[in-house]
């Protein structure tokens, strides 16, 4: 029998929070700076360049750090990518630009292009720079619904240009998922929104927060009152497993928990499992094992119904968990979830295979783990529950993302959109790339080109 004692707050001792919830790769110092960068070989045609989605001029910037250059260095990282502070902290490196990097294959160790970014980009946020100016106003405004990393990009993108911004955003803060989202010791101090000041420093940015599309405004309202409107809203609603006991206390939608994670002022009143399963094969599944376990979670499962080369979460993020002491249960799928009093006790799984055609099925084979906390980590979507919605002439929707053009465009004339909306994006710095392309287009379509 369970009475929900299993899920209890406070099982570390503050000391023991602080130091589980550091940032886990810390900055480089100067003397370290000056070493990475003189690794780098400035290669012509530079592999690392292509891959980075928002096509940072990486040579370049490195150079410029190893010549002292710092605030040269800032720029040429911020003027493609203005989250360049975020992404240096959050992006998988090792499976963007530090895995094209040439000394990847020559000596299976990559110039330390992420942290290097980090010490250009921090420094001149320490310093209170402000490197971009705007343009001449052009008269014309321009809409923007959700203020994460998408939205803000393509804000901030559209003010340079010399466009007055509105943004809109359900939350009471700005920067989406980098404030309610990502692992808190990746992105410790506030900086998240650090980076939101220095970013609406610029000007011509009014920003509203808690004003929702479907709720607080329509579409067919800010087609008709602004020049152009840009949809980065992300994805709302957490995809829900359609197996028995997913009601029972305990059993929780790993973004809902990460969010309040992040929010809590102090980690000890967050209540955790004894023994907790996280289902699912993302970051979010392995953010929500690792944070679980540093909250002082005994037994840490995440359950995954493949191979470990099809999880989303790269090598190097299952390894992270590995390391945290969090198990990886891989070919396994969720059959149901037991209870308890209303409470989760277990999670019964099903062993999974391939057919002979490579279809995924169950073996009919069943094992149980014991929980007292199960998330459900198994991806997210669109909201179509928004009130509203079905009557606004939303764009035009495929898989549960918005369909855009490469200028990212959508189905309605006037709207663009980008950033976890879309098909294709799940990572920040690509969100940001899809802000400031929707920028640009925005821009050439209100000048009549
Ligand atoms: C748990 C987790 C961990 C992650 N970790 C990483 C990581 O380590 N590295 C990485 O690169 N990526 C990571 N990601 C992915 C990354 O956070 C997203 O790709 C990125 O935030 C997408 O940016 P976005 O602007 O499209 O959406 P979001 O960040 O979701 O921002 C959308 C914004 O729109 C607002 N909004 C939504 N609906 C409305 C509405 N109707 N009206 C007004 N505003 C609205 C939201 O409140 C939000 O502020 C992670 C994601 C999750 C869930
Ligand atoms: S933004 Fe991300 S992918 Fe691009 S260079 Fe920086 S760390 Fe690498």
């Amino acid at each position: 029998m369970s009475d929900g004692a299993g899920i209890a707050p406070a099982r570390l001792s503050p000391s023991e929070y602080s130091k589980n919830f550091d940032e886990v790769k810390p900055p480089l110092d100067r003397h370290e700076a000056a070493v990475d960068s003189s690794r780098c070989l400035f290669c012509y045609d530079a592999p690392c360049i292509e891959a980075c989605p928002t096509g940072i001029d990486i040579p370049s910037f490195i150079r410029k750090i190893g010549t002292g250059n710092l605030k040269g260095a800032a720029v040429d990282i911020l003027s493609e990518n203005i989250m360049g502070g975020m992404c240096a902290r959050v992006c998988p490196t090792e499976v963007l630009c530090e895995q094209a990097c040439v000394r990847t294959a020559a000596e299976g160790k990559p110039v330390r292009i992420g942290l290097l970014q980090r010490h250009a980009t921090d420094w001149l946020l320490a310093q209170g720079i402000q490197p971009f100016q705007r343009a001449p106003a052009s008269g014309k405004r321009v809409a923007v619904v959700g203020g994460g990393p998408a939205g803000l990009a393509c804000a901030h993108r559209l003010a340079m240009l010399g466009h007055a911004v509105t943004v809109f955003e359900a939350k009471a803060k700005l920067s989406g998922l980098n404030e309610y989202g990502i692992a808190a010791y990746k992105t410790p101090h506030e900086f998240a929104q650090r980076e939101v000041d220095f970013i609406l420093a610029i000007g011509g940015i009014e920003v509203r927060t808690n004003q929702a599309l479907g709720r607080d405004v329509t579409l067919g309202a800010l087609r008709q009152d602004y020049d152009a409107v840009f949809l980065g809203i992300g994805l709302a609603t957490t995809k829900t497993l359609g197996i028995a006991g997913e009601d029972l206390t305990g059993v929780e939608d790993a973004v809902g928990y990460i969010e309040r994670l992040r929010q809590a002022a102090d980690l000890s009143t967050l209540p955790v499992g004894r023994r907790v399963v996280a289902i699912g094969g993302g970051n979010t599944a392995v953010d929500v094992a690792v944070q679980s376990k540093r909250l002082g979670a005994e037994d840490v499962t995440i359950v995954y119904r493949r191979d470990p080369d099809a999880m989303s979460a790269t090598p190097h993020e299952q390894e992270f968990a590995q390391v945290n002491g969090v198990r990886i249960k891989y070919w396994a799928q969720p059959v149901r979830l037991v209870g308890s009093d209303g409470y989760v006790v277990a999670a019964e799984f099903e062993y999974t295979t391939l057919d002979p055609t490579g279809r995924l099925v169950g073996t009919g084979e069943t094992f149980s783990l014991p929980a007292d906390q199960v998330f459900k980590a198994i991806g997210q979507a669109l909201a179509h529950d928004q009130p509203q919605s079905a009557t606004q002439n939303m764009p035009a929707t495929k898989g549960g993302k918005i369909i855009v053009n490469a200028d990212r465009e959508t189905s309605l004339l006037g709207v663009w959109a980008g950033g976890d909306c879309v098909a294709g994006v799940d990572l920040t710095v690509q969100a940001v790339q899809d802000g400031k392309l929707a920028a640009h287009a925005i821009d050439r379509r209100l000048r009549g080109g």
